[in-house]
């Protein structure tokens, strides 16, 4: 759906005057003069966090010292924290546990998985996840498979159900595509894959925050996710693990432990046992003890998230990125036309997630860091995509159109040849 009438900036800048959900940038500390489309990468900075985490570091810690534990709640709050964030993924309170980085909570949830998949079935040895997933899901899948004596199985990602036979245990699967944006249907493959005996584990990276999520409603069986994405909890901000009820149960029944068995994932790390005993529920997933000034960051990250709830929510966040997304595209259609680029991101905003990419022959990192020196921050992908990330709590139309307008004219002068714009930086 391309709004028909921005055809202009003034088209723009009104658009964002008329949309209820624009004061929710407020809440945000953007820099002047920056047009910021990478917080599908790393979230904005929330104006409450700094005076939050001042808090926590000089009452709690200060303060409080050892006692903040106690008194200030520092150990309940990965379950806290992992409430707040629970219904953007449509799971109930204490279901979500945040621990540790997504990386590490795939490790264990695969492994769980693997093995609860395995109790029921012993013949199944196989992941399967999709070529082009992002790197650390390969990885750790890899791994996952070499400890448990599985084979990691790499398919097209449109030939995943086809490729669900009676060799798989474990589907993993990232819901939204961190190079293209496209996006699963996360009900119809979750069902296709329950169907053949097939339990999944997604990955809701660049999901969680920018698209509607009914993991419960939808009888998923795993999930695991990033905080410093569209949760904005900060640089390296902890991830999540949710697992749907029915599974805790039978994972609690067949005795099966998550691999990293820490001692706060003990049913009573204050015994000091000699044995380890997992706690019960999601809590069984902790493994040590708990990042106590980056929960506060992200705790901050998601309230300023749900500000939203009281203007519709995700789907209205997800309604309005689709918009911004329509006039990206139908902007660089018309604009950048014969300029070299390749739209990567499906057309249809059903089969998106929250950002758009284009591929470039030859000069996709370097039109990256010209559009950078101008004051738009998108990101490169190797091996040749400008990708851009739209984050509905604070992206406005008027940025969409500054940024297309930034990359036509990177693109129609040839700025971006320039060598200085060549130079690699260790994080693109
Ligand atoms: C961002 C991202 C990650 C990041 O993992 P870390 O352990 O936080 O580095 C993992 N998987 C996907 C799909 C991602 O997009």
């Amino acid at each position: 759906m391309t709004p028909p009438a921005l055809r202009t900036r003034e088209d723009c800048a009104r658009r964002d005057a008329e949309d209820p959900l624009a004061p929710l940038r407020e809440a945000f500390a953007l820099p002047e003069g920056v047009v910021y489309l990478d917080g599908n990468s790393l979230g904005a900075l929330p104006v409450a966090t700094a005076a939050r985490v001042r808090g926590v570091i000089a009452d709690e810690w200060g303060n409080g010292l050892i006692g903040s534990w106690n008194a200030a709640g520092w150990m309940d709050l990965p379950r806290r924290v992992g409430d707040r964030i629970a219904p953007l993924l449509g799971a109930g309170a204490g279901e979500v546990l945040v621990a540790d980085s997504t990386s590490v909570n795939l490790y264990k949830v695969l492994h769980v998985a693997l093995g609860l998949a395995r109790s029921r079935d012993p013949a199944r040895a196989v992941i399967v996840s999709e070529r082009g997933n992002f790197p650390t899901d390969l990885y750790i899948a890899q791994s996952v498979a070499d400890a448990c004596g599985a084979t990691l199985r790499q398919v097209e990602p449109d030939a995943v159900v086809a490729a669900l036979d009676a060799s798989v245990a474990v589907l993993l699967l990232t819901h939204v595509d961190y190079r293209s944006g496209r996006r699963h249907d996360l009900r119809a493959v979750q069902r296709a894959a329950s169907f053949a005996g097939v339990l999944v584990v997604w990955d809701l990276s660049h999901s969680a925050g920018a698209v509607p999520l009914s993991l419960v409603d939808d009888a998923a069986d795993f999930a695991v996710g990033c905080g410093y994405k569209f949760l904005n909890g900060g640089p390296g901000a902890p991830g999540y693990v949710w697992a749907h009820p029915r599974h805790l149960e039978h994972i609690e029944a067949q005795g099966l432990v998550q691999p990293l068995s820490g001692w706060i994932g003990h049913r009573t790390p204050f015994a000091f046992a000699a044995d380890y005993a997992p706690a019960s529920g999601i809590a069984r997933f902790q493994c040590g003890t708990p990042p106590v000034l980056a929960l506060a960051a992200l705790d901050c990250g998601v309230a300023t998230l749900r500000a939203a709830d009281a203007l519709g929510g995700v789907p209205a966040l997800h309604a309005k990125a689709q918009a911004l997304i329509a006039l990206f595209i139908a902007l660089v259609d018309e604009h950048c036309d014969a300029l070299g680029l390749a739209l990567r991101t499906p057309r249809d905003a059903d089969r998106r997630g929250s950002q758009v990419s284009f591929a470039h022959a030859t000069g996709g990192y370097a039109i990256v860091q010209a559009l950078i020196a101008r004051g738009v921050v998108g990101d490169f992908r190797a091996p040749d995509l400008v990708r851009f990330g739209i984050a509905p709590v604070y992206t406005r139309f008027v940025d969409v159109w500054d940024a297309v307008a930034h990359l036509r004219d990177v693109l129609a002068s040839g700025e971006w040849r320039d060598p200085k714009f060549e130079v690699r930086a260790p994080v693109t």
